[in-house]
């Protein structure tokens, strides 16, 4: 009997302790090529995004009815890798510690299912980490111990691990040798946390040793409560900290008055809506984490190609007759190049003398349907080139690489008008916008006044309503743990509030209104919205500026 070549394999992955920065090199890469994933409570779901592609099977203890027992989770890993798929099993922290990735490889191995172990950074070390407790020090500490609390919590209890509990006896804790160990990290032990501080204590530890219980840590919702050992319990309780947390007893947790590096960064704790589009939501989303904010991303505008691409090809002098079998004009598909579509008799150079961009993402449209006819920068032959904003200007010179020849210090269509105007480069000049189909008319308007001899405005994307906002940013609102909303365009205000629907006014009562600038704080009060701060310096950087701005 000839035996089938299995691929079937299983990765059991340490996902870190929550931040997604903390995940290995060797985990992302795994889950980007995972056929299954199998995931835990305690893995951070955003880590999901590196596997878009894979199936998802979350097996977390609070999935409250399906919560399913070891013994299944071991049996579901031996039967995805016999179906040949490449199985991640991931898992929080490091899959070894208190993680019972023991007993999963001990049934791989009883199936002679191939496996590996990536490790992960484990809970004890990374919490204190990010609450400025390092877990050893000279002055201190020369070892550093991990315990799992006494009594395990219900929501990380099932049948299999009470059974194993009754058999065996459930303490193998020898708290006079405990009381004597300078660090201890207690995992799993919020609600035996009295008991578990009660018996060092009555083991000869000093009441007052330094103390702190870190909730969900190294992730934008940390909360440390720092005591000394016999004013832990109580003070955990007033400040409302429960499970997942990890607490350390050992005089390190002095050392946070000095190094508490996470919790005091300017945004911490704050959450902050971010309304752009999906593509641009990025830089300032991770410019408000790395400040300590958590996000949520509500995008309230899609991108989209533009539905007749005949106005584009003729304003940059393309002929699309002349590219043959190529996937042209359809939408939001820019295509591989078509190679040899050069025809310079169908081909007519267009004189512009600017061509002006009044967005990043108009950058990389005008890109991507360059690439799509095959053709390159050459349409622009010698137009000068000038940005609205900074990041506008980047984007030219990164996806075009062309020089950008004026970009107004300020970011609206005004400066610009006025920078032309200043450098006499209006009156008689031929402009080519390539824009957004709901862009300001104003800068058309003032070339056309100053006397320009064509001002030829097309809209190189379209954009379009979201239909609604995400469940999460509803869910932050019901629950009014939203402190800031950022409006980055007029457009995305104007959506924002329209999505909300009519009470809009009512719901966003106690949240700050962040705008980027003039034009957008006008449109934020025609809505009848007064912005708490508006940006200095009209982009992403002067918009975060402002939020981290104490407001008076
Ligand atoms: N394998 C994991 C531990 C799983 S046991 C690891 O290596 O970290 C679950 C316990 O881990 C929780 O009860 C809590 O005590 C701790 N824990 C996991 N993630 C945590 C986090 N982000 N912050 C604080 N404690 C955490």
């Amino acid at each position: 009997m000839a035996l089938k070549q299995s691929r079937g394999i299983v990765y059991l992955v340490g996902a870190g302790p929550g931040d997604p920065g903390l995940l290995t090199v060797r985990g992302e890469d795994l889950l980007g090529r995972a056929d299954v994933v199998v995931y835990d409570y305690l893995a951070n779901p955003e880590l999901l995004s590196y596997c878009a592609a894979a199936e998802k099977i979350y097996v977390g203890k609070k999935a409250a009815e399906h919560s399913m027992g070891q013994e299944q989770i071991n049996q579901l890993l031996v039967d995805l890798a016999k179906q040949n798929k490449r199985v991640v099993r991931l898992k929080g922290g490091d899959p070894f510690v208190f993680g019972r990735g023991g007993e999963e490889a001990e049934a791989l191995v009883a199936a002679k299912i191939p496996f590996e172990v990536v490790p992960g950074i484990t809970a004890a070390i990374a919490a204190p980490a990010y609450a400025g407790i390092p877990v050893t020090h000279r002055d201190f500490n020369s070892s550093f111990t991990l315990i799992t609390g006494h009594e395990k919590e219900e929501e990380y209890k099932d049948a299999a691990s009470r059974a194993r509990e009754q058999a065996e006896g459930s303490s193998d804790l020898d708290w006079s040798v405990i009381a004597k160990l300078p660090c201890v990290a207690f995992y799993m032990g919020v609600k035996s946390l009295p008991r578990i501080c009660a018996k060092l204590i009555e083991n000869g530890k000093s009441p007052d040793t330094p103390a702190a219980t870190i909730q969900w840590g190294t992730r934008t919702r940390q909360r440390t409560c720092v005591a000394t050992l016999k004013d832990l319990p109580e003070k955990v309780i007033e400040q409302k900290i429960s499970a997942p947390a990890i607490t350390i007893v050992g005089k390190v947790v002095t050392m946070r008055e000095s190094i508490n590096w996470f919790e005091t960064r300017p945004l911490f704790g704050q959450t902050i809506v971010v309304t752009r589009t999906r593509q641009q939501a990025s830089e300032l989303s991770v410019k408000l984490q790395e400040l300590g904010a958590n996000v949520i991303e509500a995008p309230t505008i899609e991108l989209q190609a533009p539905s007749d691409w005949q106005k584009i090809d003729d304003a940059l002098g393309i002929s699309v007759a002349a590219t043959p079998a190529s996937p042209l004009g359809k939408k939001g598909d820019a295509g591989s190049p078509p190679m040899s579509t050069w025809d310079p008799a169908a081909t007519k150079q267009l004189q512009w003398d600017w061509v002006i961009f009044t967005s990043a993402n108009g950058v990389r449209y005008t890109r991507d349907r360059l690439r799509a006819v095959g053709r390159d920068v050459r349409v622009f032959g010698d137009a000068k080139i000038a940005a609205i904003g900074d990041a506008t200007a980047a984007a030219i010179q990164k996806e075009l690489s062309l020089h950008v020849d004026l970009c107004p210090e300020s970011f609206v269509a005004e400066a610009l008008a006025n920078a032309l105007a200043e450098r006499g480069q209006i009156a008689g000049k031929r402009f080519l916008l390539l824009r957004a189909d709901i862009a300001r008319t104003i800068l058309r308007e003032k070339l056309q006044v100053g006397g320009a001899a064509e001002v030829r405005d097309v809209a190189i994307y379209e954009t379009k309503s979201a239909t609604a906002l995400p469940q999460v940013l509803l869910d932050a609102l019901a629950e009014n743990r939203i402190n800031w909303i950022t409006f980055t365009s007029s457009s995305t205000a104007k959506n924002f509030v329209s999505l909300l629907g009519g009470d809009y006014r009512e719901k966003l009562k106690h949240i700050k209104l962040a705008s980027i600038g003039p034009i957008t704080t006008t449109t934020l009060r025609e809505l009848g919205l007064e912005p708490a701060t508006e940006a200095e310096v009209f982009n992403i950087d002067g918009l975060i500026a402002a939020i981290s701005k104490p407001v008076e």
